[in-house]
């Protein structure tokens, strides 16, 4: 699965046995049943966390296994190939969740995360709002404001957020100190259980991706403490910080979920091309289509030997402040890389498939429609490029963009 990369004997069962659950559960019928429905896949989800598959990073002492970024690579490879776009609302069911796992306080981990290992509740991260997302480090406009000895008071917008209308807790990026100079200075995460006061809507008619729930949440005098500060009271203003390490992660995830998608595209690409016949003969055996199969073959096997060597380096990171900027430039570059990969891998596959590559029947359709996303989510590909740029040609060169 991932070229040059000896997996533990325990990585190997893992895989095994995802892989058998996920050719059971992530079937595309259910994949297009739930993407019509545009519903949440609860009982898949729920699933997925009874079986530890996913919150699989939760540290045993709060109700999950304590693996680390490879094993969660590893589930997330898997489910992909079986169907990407279901695989993906289901995983981010936890989006936000390792904002907990790394940052949070004892009393923050105890409160939430066995709630999250069980899959009785959503997670969600908020960073962007309706006046941008690419500019996280401007100065914000949801804000948060003391009010009392302890306690803050939160008013602002913040959409296209994961879990919008079932979260039950999420990590809000919000501006503390409107008057920080640079201004992401003055942001913190609050952790921000669901009550009134926040409001969410549904964006309907998105592209792809409908069994995700996305949509636009308002905060209106929501009243958090010091103690609701991600990690502490001592974070207050580390919140820009704490979200550029969740992203990292993020990103890396996003890459493999990309290659995934790719091979899963170009498998189905094959395998019709291997059967189809035109004037005559298989059409595998015109060169300009087998061409492009084996281009975009050769570019997949690049990727996954790409993946546990960023997810190793960003895992090191953590501890290893040296390498720091080496985690940034690859995590950028295989999320750029892997999710460019899943969108022409599957216009690839709708090319090879014909008329029926565009019906939602034969699924490509809907894992283009999903691809797109990836090159969206998480910093688009032109913020990954200015990202890269600076460790590429330098800061210098790259102060502009
Ligand atoms: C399905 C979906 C789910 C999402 N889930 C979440 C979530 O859970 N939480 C969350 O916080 N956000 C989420 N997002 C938001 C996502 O992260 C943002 O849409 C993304 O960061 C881009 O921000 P924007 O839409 O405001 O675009 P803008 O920032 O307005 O950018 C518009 C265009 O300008 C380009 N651009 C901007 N700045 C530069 C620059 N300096 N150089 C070159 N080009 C530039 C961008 O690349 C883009 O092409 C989600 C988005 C989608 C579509």
């Amino acid at each position: 699965m991932f070229s040059g990369f000896e997996l533990t004997e325990e990585q190997k069962l893992l895989q095994e046995a995802v892989r058998e659950f996920a050719k059971k559960e992530f079937t595309p019928e259910r994949s297009r049943e739930y993407e019509e429905k545009e519903e949440f896949p609860w009982e898949l989800y729920r699933k997925m966390c009874q079986h530890g598959f996913l919150g699989l990073r939760i540290p045993e002492e709060y109700g999950g296994q304590g693996y680390g970024l490879i094993e969660e690579l590893i589930v997330t490879y898997e489910t992909a190939k079986a169907d990407p776009a279901l695989a993906n609302a289901v995983h981010a069911g936890h989006f936000g969740t390792s904002f907990l796992i790394h940052f949070g306080t004892h009393e923050q981990k105890a409160k939430w995360l066995p709630k999250l290992a069980k899959g009785e509740i959503t997670s969600a991260g908020m960073f962007t709002e309706p006046a941008g997302g690419s500019d996280i480090a401007r100065v914000l406009d949801t804000k948060a404001v003391k009010v009392g000895d302890k306690v803050w008071r939160i008013n602002g917008t913040k959409t296209f957020i994961t879990n919008a209308t079932t979260f039950s807790v999420a990590c809000v990026l919000v501006q503390t100190d409107p008057n920080a100079n640079p201004p992401y200075r003055g942001q913190t995460i609050f952790v921000v259980e669901r009550k009134p006061g926040i409001d969410a809507t549904l964006i309907k008619g998105k592209m792809g991706w409908r069994a995700s729930p996305t949509g636009e949440v308002s905060f209106s005098d929501v009243e958090v403490t010091d103690d609701d500060i991600l990690g502490g009271p001592q974070n207050l203003n580390k919140g820009f910080y704490q979200a550029i390490m969740f992203l990292d992660e993020a990103r890396v995830g996003i890459g493999c979920l990309g290659i995934a998608t790719a091979e899963a595209a170009l498998e189905r690409a094959v395998q019709y091309a291997k059967e189809r016949k035109a004037f005559g003969r298989k059409i595998a055996g015109f060169q300009g289509l087998a061409h492009r199969i084996v281009e975009m073959a050769t570019r997949i096997e690049l990727g996954k030997s790409m993946i546990f060597r960023v997810a190793k380096v960003v895992e090191k990171a953590r501890e290893d402040r040296s390498l720091l900027d080496e985690a940034i430039k690859l995590a950028c570059m295989i999320k750029w890389y892997g999710a460019r990969l899943a969108v022409e891998a599957c216009d690839l596959a709708i090319d090879v498939l014909g008329g029926y590559g565009y019906i939602a029947e034969y699924d490509v359709e809907r894992w283009f429609r999903f691809a797109k996303q990836l090159e969206i989510v998480e910093g688009t590909k032109e913020i990954q490029k200015n990202a890269i740029a600076r460790y590429v040609l330098g800061r210098e060169a790259a102060q502009y963009f």
